[in-house]
């Protein structure tokens, strides 16, 4: 088994910039790209803030900050990743996006070097296949915020060696995220049971069953939910919630997964959530009010 000593890391969005942030933490050599220099430099900005609230709330050191901060490289082209032991790719959910990311990786990586990805429901096996190494490509799902979640999700592909397993339960380990096994089939397990409770909770909206107040109060009190269902849709992003629940829906073909017309409804009118300042609640006041 080879040792990972420096990861590559793909996309600098917010789960990349999470990703080389735990990375660089646990001490190895970080090479994080973005094909936008905009989007390093606010990946980087991300793990500077994200790592002062971590030294401000005494879970690091400033002497680790600064010793992590100085582990990660950033560039704008894959070559960078020539010297990397294991890339994760942590791109645009889009297939064919990240199908070229492999491909042109492929070309420049020594043959020791790990694949892994961040998708949240590309098949696995699927992308492997356009690799030149299928036995050292894996999936690692993290989740969001990577800092502050413990869990990874590992999902091996029909080619995946156990050699490639291990070293991605190593390498989990090692920057201290429990991980647990999930099929290659859509959504694993957290998204496939997470979303369509979610888009049952818009179901219970459209209905009228109730209002967003009392379904996100009901789930809270009622279910111990740390979070009412349509508050996450808002923070996960209702665009994200409707792709997944039609990759559910295609991939699985049973109509339980059918998106509720009124979380399309919303996607079309822009309403996402948090990250455009409205979704079931509206974020532009001091504090979040209802929309419905
Ligand atoms: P994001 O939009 O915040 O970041 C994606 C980044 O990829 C952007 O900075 C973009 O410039 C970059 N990118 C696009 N094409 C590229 C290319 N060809 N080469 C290099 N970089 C490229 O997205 P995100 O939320 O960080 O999601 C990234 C991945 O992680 C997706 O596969 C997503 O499904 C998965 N994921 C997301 C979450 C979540 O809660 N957001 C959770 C788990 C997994």
């Amino acid at each position: 088994m080879a040792e990972i000593k420096t990861v590559g890391v793909i996309g600098a969005g917010q789960m990349g910039n999470g990703i080389a942030h735990v990375a660089a933490l646990a001490g190895y050599e970080v090479v994080l790209t973005d094909v936008s220099q905009t989007a390093l430099e606010k990946g980087l900005q991300a793990i500077d803030h994200n790592m002062a609230r971590q030294v401000a709330r005494s879970v690091i050191t400033p002497d680790q900050m600064t010793a992590a901060l100085k582990r990660i490289r950033t560039s704008t082209e894959t070559k960078a990743h020539a010297e990397a032991d294991l890339v994760i790719e942590a791109a645009t959910e889009k297939r064919a996006v990240k199908e070229q990311i492999f491909r042109s990786l492929c070309e420049v990586l020594p043959a020791h070097t790990y694949l892994a990805t961040n998708t949240s429901s590309i098949t696995i096996t699927g992308l492997a296949s356009v690799t030149d190494r299928p036995e050292k490509f894996i999936g690692l799902h993290f989740m969001n915020p990577v800092p502050l979640m413990k869990l990874v999700e590992v999902i091996r592909g029909l080619a995946t060696s156990q050699e490639t397993y291990e070293t991605a339960i190593t390498f989990a380990g090692r920057i201290d995220k429990t991980t647990t096994n999930a099929g290659d089939y859509p959504a694993f397990i957290v998204n496939r049971v997470l979303v369509p409770m979610i888009n049952e909770a818009v179901y219970t909206l459209y209905e009228g069953v109730g209002n967003v107040e009392s379904i996100d109060t009901a789930m809270r009190l009622g279910a111990n939910h740390p979070m009412g269902p349509l508050q996450l849709a808002d923070f996960i992003g209702l665009d994200t919630i409707l792709s997944i629940m039609q990759v559910l829906y295609d991939g699985l073909g049973d109509s339980k997964y059918r998106p509720c017309p009124l979380l399309v409804k919303y996607v079309e009118a822009g309403w996402l959530g948090k990250k455009t300042g409205k979704g079931f609640y509206d974020y532009s006041g001091e504090h979040p009010v209802a929309t419905r």
